[in-house]
C-alpha cells in the first residue's frame, strides 16, 4: 500500500483526475484517505487530496509525496464519495467539491499548530513528546513537519484524544487566550495529599476539593478564583508544589458567546403538530431515510416540530443539520436553537470572520457539538452519524451556490439522508414547484400544517392598483391608502415595514397606465429592456423587437422602464413625514460585518418607526410591534427573465404578508402593483397557495419547464463578441444534432446580462425530460474547447438553474 491517488489543486479539465504518487517509506500508515499532502506536479509543488491509497500502479516512473499536511483525514470517507457525486452532479473539478466542503481557514495556507489538551497524560507519552511540549502545550507544525516519526507519535495521541491540531487563522489581532489551571494527580493521590496536608492551608485544600467534587482535570484560572472566592495565593502554592499547572489556553472566538439564551422547554404539541411529528420521529427511530415536506403558512409552528425532532435525535447520540437561508439566520433564530439545546449548538453563516467560522466547523468535527445551524454549505458539516437533516424554507434559492461547484443544498441533504438512513425535512410555507409535485406523487411525504398558532388569522391583504392612482393624479410611490395607514401607525406608535421589491435588474418595459408588461410572443417571459439599441430581446430565445413609444394594449404614452431604490424612498418618506425615524437596510447599509444585526436590534428596540428594506427584511423577523407591512411594487420581480419569476413573486409576497400581526396586534398588509389581476399577486393575498400551485403548473407545463422538464443552462463568455457568438451557435448545433428530437435546445441568445466586465456572454438552454448522456456530451464539449479555456474563453454549465443571468 504504498501508492497515494491524489487530486491536484489544479481546477481543469485535464486534472480533473486522482494521479498516483509514491508514499515515502517513512509515510505509510500516515497517508490516508482524507489527508492532504504536498506534491511535485510539473515544474510545481501543488496542494492536493489524498482519495486512495493502493499498492501498485500503471504508471512506470512516479514521484514521491513531498509532504503531509495532515495527520488524521479532513475528508472522511462518506464526504470523500459525496465530493465525487456533487462533481458528477454539477460536472464541476473534484478539487472545487472537496473544498465547498471545507471551512475556508483549511483552504488556504494558515499556519498550523500542535497542542497538547491533556498535559496530565504527558508523562505517559513517549519521551519525543515529553520533549516537544516540555516549553509550551502548543508547538507549531514547523518542529515536526519533517519528522515522520514524530508525526506518528502525535497521530496517535489524537486517536487517544490527547492532543490536536490547530489551524490558527491570523485575521485581526491575536488569538483569545486565558489562563487554565490543570490537576496534575489522579483521585487517590488527591485524596491523600489531602489528608496529609495541614489545616494552615484549608484554601489549598478548597481548591483540590474543587477539582475532586467536580471530576475535572481543567479550569479556567478566573472561573476557579470567582466560584472559591479565593485569592491567587492557594493556587500560586498548589503550582509551586507541582499539583497544579497553569498554561495558556486558545479560546474559541464564539460570535455568541457573550449572549444569554434562555433555555427553553419543549411546548406540548397541537394535534396538527403531532400529527406531523409522528411519521419524522418513526424515521428516526428506525434509521429510515424518507424525505418529508413539512408544508406550514408562517407562524403555524413548523421549528417547534424541528426542535422536538432535533431532541430525539440527540436521544439516541446522533447530530442533527439545519439548513436556513442565510438571510434568516438572525440573532432571533438561532436563540430558538441555542434555546433549546444550549452550547451542543455551532452556527455557521457568512457573517462570521474566517476564524469564526473554522472554530465553529472544528466543534463540529472534533464532535464537541451535535447540532448545526446555518446556511448553505453547513450541509457538509462533518457529522458522522446524521439522524436528521432539516431544511427550513426549502424554497428558497440561495440554497443554490452559484457557483462552481453549482450544487442545490436540497440534493446534497437527500444524498447524505440517503447514506445515514435518517430522515431529511423540507420545511416551506410555499414550497418550489419542483418539492409539491414531488411530495404529490409521493416521492416525499406530506405533513400539513394548515392553522397558525394561537388561533391567529392571516393578516388581512389589500392590494392597491397603482394605475387607478395615477389616474386620479397621485404620482407618488405610496398610493393614498399605505400614506393614511403609515400615518396611523405614526400616531399609534406601532411599527411599519416597508419592503421595496429591486432584486435584478429593472429593466422591464411596463406602462404605467394599464400595466401592460411587453413580452415575448414565443416564451411567455417578459422581454429585457437594452438601451443602448433602442431595443427589447427574449433571453430565452433571442427574439427581438424595438422599443415602443405606445403602449400596445391601451396607446398610453405612459410606456417606460422601471426601476426605484430604496433610497429614493427614503429620501420621499422624508418629505412626506418628516417626524418619522426610518432605518434603511439594504447592500449599502450592511455591507460591514454585524450592521446587519445592529440595524435589527435597534428596530425592535422601537428605535425607528419604519423598517424599509429589500428582501433581507422579508423572512424570519419576528417583532410584536410591527402591525402593518407595504409593498412598494409587487411588480419587480414578476418580470424578471426567468420562469421562476411569478414562482418567486409569490413566495415573497406571501412571506412579506407573514411580517405582519404574528403577536397580540392584529396586522394589516398592503401590496402596491401595477398587475392586481397577476394570479401571482392575487393569490399571495389570499395567502393560496394550493391554486397557485395549479395555476403556474399549468404554465410549466405548457412552455416545458421544470418540473415538467429538466433545463440546463449553457453560458459562453468572451471579450470578442463574434467568438462568442459563434461557440454558442456551434454548441448549440452541437446539442441539437445529438440529443433526443423531444429535447429542446434555446440559443444562441444573448445572456439577460449581455456583458460583464468588457466579456460579451451568450446562452444556450436546453429543455429535456429524458437525456442519460447529457452530461457525457457537455464533458465531450468542454474537452474540445479545453485549450481556449486556458486563454479567454468561459463556457460555464448550470445544470439546474436558478439564475438566468
Ligand atoms: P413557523 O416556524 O411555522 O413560522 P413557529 O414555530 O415560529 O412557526 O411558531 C409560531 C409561534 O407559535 C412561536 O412563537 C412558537 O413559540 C409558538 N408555538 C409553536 N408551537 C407551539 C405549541 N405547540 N404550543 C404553543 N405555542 C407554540
Ligand atoms: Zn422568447
Ligand atoms: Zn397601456
Amino acid at each position: 500500500m504504498n501508492i497515494a491517488k491524489v487530486i491536484v489543486d489544479v481546477p481543469a479539465r485535464q486534472t480533473d483526475r486522482a494521479f498516483d504518487y509514491l508514499i515515502p517509506e517513512d509515510y505509510y500508515g500516515l497517508v490516508q484517505p482524507g489527508v492532504r499532502v504536498i506534491v511535485p506536479f510539473g515544474p510545481r509543488s501543488l496542494q492536493g487530496f489524498v482519495v486512495g491509497v493502493e499498492s501498485s500502479s500503471n504508471v512506470e516512473k512516479l514521484k514521491a509525496i513531498t509532504q503531509l499536511l495532515d495527520i488524521e483525514p479532513i475528508l472522511n470517507e462518506e464526504l470523500l464519495q459525496l465530493g465525487k457525486w456533487v462533481t458528477e452532479q454539477t460536472l464541476s473539478y473534484q478539487i472545487s467539491s472537496f473544498q465547498a466542503m471545507l471551512p475556508a481557514a483549511l483552504k488556504a495556507k494558515y499556519e498550523k499548530e500542535v497542542e497538547l489538551i491533556k498535559p496530565e497524560q504527558l508523562s505517559f507519552m513517549p519521551v519525543t513528546l515529553q520533549k516537544l511540549f516540555q516549553q509550551s502545550l502548543t508547538v507549531s507544525w514547523g518542529n515536526i513537519e519533517n519528522e515522520p516519526g514524530l508525526m506518528k507519535s502525535i497521530q496517535k495521541e489524537i486517536g487517544n484524544g490527547n492532543v490536536e491540531v490547530n489551524y490558527v487563522v491570523k485575521a485581526r489581532g491575536k488569538k483569545k487566550t486565558h489562563k487554565v489551571l490543570f490537576f496534575n494527580s489522579t483521585n487517590e493521590e488527591a485524596r491523600t495529599l489531602l489528608d496529609t496536608m495541614s489545616s494552615q492551608a484549608a484554601r489549598q485544600k478548597e481548591v483540590i476539593e474543587f477539582f475532586l467534587d467536580k471530576q475535572i482535570k481543567e479550569v479556567p484560572r478566573i472561573t476557579l478564583k470567582n466560584e472559591l472566592s479565593t485569592t491567587d495565593s492557594p493556587i500560586k502554592a498548589l503550582i509551586e508544589k507541582g499539583i497544579l499547572t497553569e498554561k495558556d489556553k486558545e479560546i474559541y472566538r464564539d460570535p455568541h458567546a457573550n449572549r444569554e439564551f434562555k433555555r427553553t422547554q419543549p411546548l406540548p404539541l397541537t394535534e396538527e403538530q403531532s400529527n406531523a411529528i409522528i411519521p419524522i420521529l418513526h424515521s428516526i427511530e428506525h434509521n429510515q431515510h424518507q424525505t418529508y415536506l413539512l408544508y406550514g403558512v408562517t407562524g403555524s409552528g413548523k421549528t417547534e416540530v424541528y426542535l422536538q425532532s432535533i431532541e430525539e435525535v440527540l436521544k439516541k447520540g446522533q447530530q442533527a443539520i439545519v439548513l436556513v437561508p442565510e438571510i434568516s439566520l438572525t440573532p432571533q433564530m438561532v436563540e430558538r436553537f441555542k434555546g433549546r439545546f444550549g452550547s451542543s449548538v455551532a452556527v455557521l453563516h457568512s457573517g462570521l470572520s474566517i476564524g469564526e467560522k473554522y472554530d465553529e466547523w472544528r466543534k463540529i468535527y472534533r464532535k464537541e457539538v451535535n447540532v448545526v445551524v446555518g446556511a448553505r454549505s453547513a450541509v457538509f458539516a462533518p457529522f458522522e452519524n446524521l439522524g436528521i437533516i432539516i431544511i427550513d424554507e426549502e424554497h428558497e434559492s440561495s440554497y443554490k451556490q452559484e457557483e462552481n461547484p453549482r450544487y442545490h443544498a436540497r440534493d446534497v441533504a437527500i444524498y447524505r439522508g440517503s447514506f445515514h438512513q435518517c430522515p431529511v425535512v423540507l420545511g416551506s410555507a410555499t414550497p418550489t414547484l419542483e418539492t409539491f409535485a414531488r411530495a404529490k406523487k409521493g416521492l416525499y411525504e406530506l405533513l400539513p400544517l394548515s392553522k397558525r398558532m394561537h388561533d391567529k388569522g392571516m393578516p388581512a391583504v389589500d392590494i392597491v392598483d397603482m394605475r387607478e392612482e395615477l389616474r386620479e393624479g397621485n404620482r407618488s410611490m405610496f398610493s393614498s391608502l399605505l400614506f393614511e395607514k403609515l400615518q396611523d401607525r405614526l400616531e399609534k406608535k406601532e411599527q411599519t415595514v416597508l419592503f421595496l421589491n429591486r432584486r435584478g435588474y429593472s429593466t422591464f418595459i411596463m406602462c404605467r397606465d394599464c400595466g401592460f408588461v411587453v413580452t415575448c410572443p414565443e416564451c411567455d417571459i417578459s422581454l429585457t429592456y437594452h438601451r443602448s439599441q433602442q431595443l427589447v430581446k427574449c433571453h430565452y430565445c433571442g427574439y427581438e423587437e424595438p422599443v415602443v413609444k405606445q403602449c400596445p394594449s391601451c396607446q398610453s404614452d405612459h410606456i417606460r422602464f422601471f426601476g426605484t431604490g430604496t433610497q429614493k424612498v427614503e429620501e420621499e418618506i422624508g418629505k412626506l413625514l418628516p417626524e418619522a425615524r426610518i432605518i434603511r437596510m439594504d447592500v449599502d447599509t450592511t455591507s460591514r460585518k454585524g450592521s446587519h444585526e445592529k440595524l435589527l436590534t435597534a428596530f425592535g428596540e422601537g428605535k425607528a418607526d419604519i423598517l424599509l428594506g429589500t428582501q433581507m427584511i422579508a423572512k424570519g423577523l419576528d417583532f410584536p410591534r410591527v402591525t402593518l407591512v407595504g409593498v412598494l411594487t409587487a411588480d419587480t420581480m414578476l418580470h424578471l427573465p426567468d420562469f421562476r419569476s411569478s414562482e418567486k413573486t409569490f413566495q415573497l409576497l406571501t412571506q412579506v404578508s407573514g411580517r405582519a400581526g404574528r403577536h397580540e396586534l392584529p396586522g394589516e398588509v398592503v401590496i402596491q402593483t401595477y398587475t392586481p389581476e397577476h394570479y401571482s399577486v392575487e393569490l399571495a393575498s389570499q395567502h393560496n397557495y394550493q391554486d397557485f400551485y395549479l395555476r403556474e403548473m399549468g404554465i410549466r407545463k405548457l412552455h416545458q419547464y421544470p418540473p415538467f422538464f429538466y433545463v440546463t443552462l449553457i453560458t459562453v463568455s468572451h471579450p470578442e463578441i463574434t467568438k462568442v457568438v459563434a461557440v454558442t451557435e456551434k454548441i448549440s448545433t452541437y446539442l441539437r444534432s445529438n440529443l433526443s428530437s423531444q429535447t429542446i435546445v434555446l440559443g444562441p441568445a444573448a445572456s439577460p446580462i449581455p456583458r460583464i466586465k468588457n466579456r460579451y456572454r451568450y446562452q444556450c438552454m436546453i429543455k429535456y425530460k429524458d437525456e442519460p448522456q447529457l452530461r457525457s456530451y457537455l464533458k465531450d464539449l468542454m474537452d474540445h474547447y479545453q485549450k481556449e479555456m486556458q486563454q479567454e474563453l468561459q463556457i460555464t454549465i448550470d445544470m439546474n438553474p436558478y439564475m438566468i443571468m
